[in-house]
């Protein structure tokens, strides 16, 4: 066993040696693994650490883009510690989960304050005591910006090990993911850290995919519990589901007579903290009210289509209500005219920025060249 390793007591018997299982994972990424990502040259612990927080819940090839115009404008830590949040959370726009962003700005200024700008990878507990910091994330950034020994344990290397081992159960139940922990721990090795950890995102990403993974090309085949099995499809188990609830929402597009739109700014914490979204209220009355208090000569002007978004833990149906008006006066959220010609720089919330692009194609001159074939 591998110092510092879990000791295995409830744990699936590792399918091969370490050694072993290292070799034949090794051998599969330098063929076949990705050895050109923007973050593996430099891999500094700041670059590591960015990709690997934009990589959770986004696949590489979204990230790529987001990640060079994020180093282009934030080269340092100490440049995105000392950055505006909006034009954080406006460079995020598009890769969804805007608490990452929050996190990582927060982080950003912690680190600028107590550790002179530089992540204290020594240390796996001073990483995970950073905001959106976890376990995983802290073992992938000390072993490839450092090369020592830590382990990762990200979703698609969950999938690979349960697979392997055909673990039963969840793995967000704490009992089954303590057992992956320590499979991934059992087979870490203490050498070639940034590749092994870069293997295993790997091959769980391209190979041993969530769904029709490559067997028949996969270097472990003759040991895979689930193939064996013949219930590849079966591992790792889902969470268990529960329906989500839907929630109502008319969203205000309100534009003066320049046509601009009315935008305001979400309370820092909680949905959409930090970013900027139109007015919204839960009924038709609360609407005409706050138009009546606030809004100069208000005219209805032709709807746009309700739609539905999705949050990980309920439904929003939204209703958009265009309105145009004269003046606006006593609001006291914090809000500006948004120029659709001249847009700033704002993170705004996916339905909003759906809804501004929606106005603007609107006031868009018909053009035939557009039409598919007429180039
Ligand atoms: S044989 Fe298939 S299911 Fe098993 S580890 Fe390989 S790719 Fe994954």
């Amino acid at each position: 066993m591998a110092q510092g390793a879990t000791e295995l007591t409830d744990t699936p018997t590792p399918r091969l040696a370490p050694e072993a299982f290292q070799r034949r994972l090794l051998a599969w990424f330098d063929q076949y693994g990705r050895h050109d990502l923007p973050w593996q040259s430099p891999r500094t612990a700041y670059r590591v650490w960015v990709s690997e927080i934009m990589l959770q819940q986004t696949q590489v090839a979204t990230v790529i883009d987001y990640f060079e115009r994020f180093m282009a404008r934030f080269p340092t830590l100490q440049a995105l510690a000392d950055a505006p949040q909006d034009e954080v959370l406006h460079l995020w726009a598009g890769l969804g989960y805007y608490a990452r962003a929050r996190n990582l700005h927060k982080a950003a200024q912690q680190v600028a304050a107590d550790h002179h700008a530089q992540l204290p990878v020594d240390s796996l507990e001073a990483l995970m005591a950073l905001p959106g910091i976890g376990r995983s994330t802290a073992g992938a950034i000390i072993a490839q910006s450092t090369g020592k020994r830590a382990v990762i344990l990200d979703g698609n290397v969950k999938r690979s090990l349960a697979r392997l081992h055909a673990v039963d159960g969840w793995p967000g139940k704490p009992a089954v993911e303590r057992q992956l922990w320590a499979l991934a721990d059992v087979y870490t090795p203490e050498e070639r850290l940034a590749d092994y950890t870069q293997a295993m995102m790997d091959f769980g990403a391209t190979l041993c995919k969530r769904s029709q993974p490559a067997c028949t090309q996969c270097p472990f085949n003759d040991v895979c519990l689930a193939r064996a099995e013949g219930n590849v499809q079966g591992y790792p188990q889902s969470k268990p589901k529960k329906a989500l609830p839907t929630r109502q929402t008319l969203m205000l597009i309100l534009e003066d007579d320049q046509g601009r739109i009315w935008l305001e700014q979400r309370p820092p914490s909680g949905l959409w903290g930090g970013l900027w979204s139109l007015p919204q209220f839960d009924s038709q009355d609360a609407l005409v009210d706050w138009l009546a208090t606030h809004v100069k000569e208000a005219r209805q002007q032709a709807s746009l289509p309700a739609f539905v978004h999705t949050f990980s833990h309920f439904r929003l149906a939204i209703t958009p209500q265009p309105v145009v008006c004269q003046t606006l006066n006593g609001v006291r959220e914090k809000g500006l005219w948004y120029d659709l010609a001249d847009p700033p720089a704002l993170g705004l919330a996916a339905p909003v920025k759906k809804l501004l692009a929606q106005v603007k194609a609107q006031r868009e001159p018909f053009q035939l060249a557009n039409l598919p074939g007429h180039a």
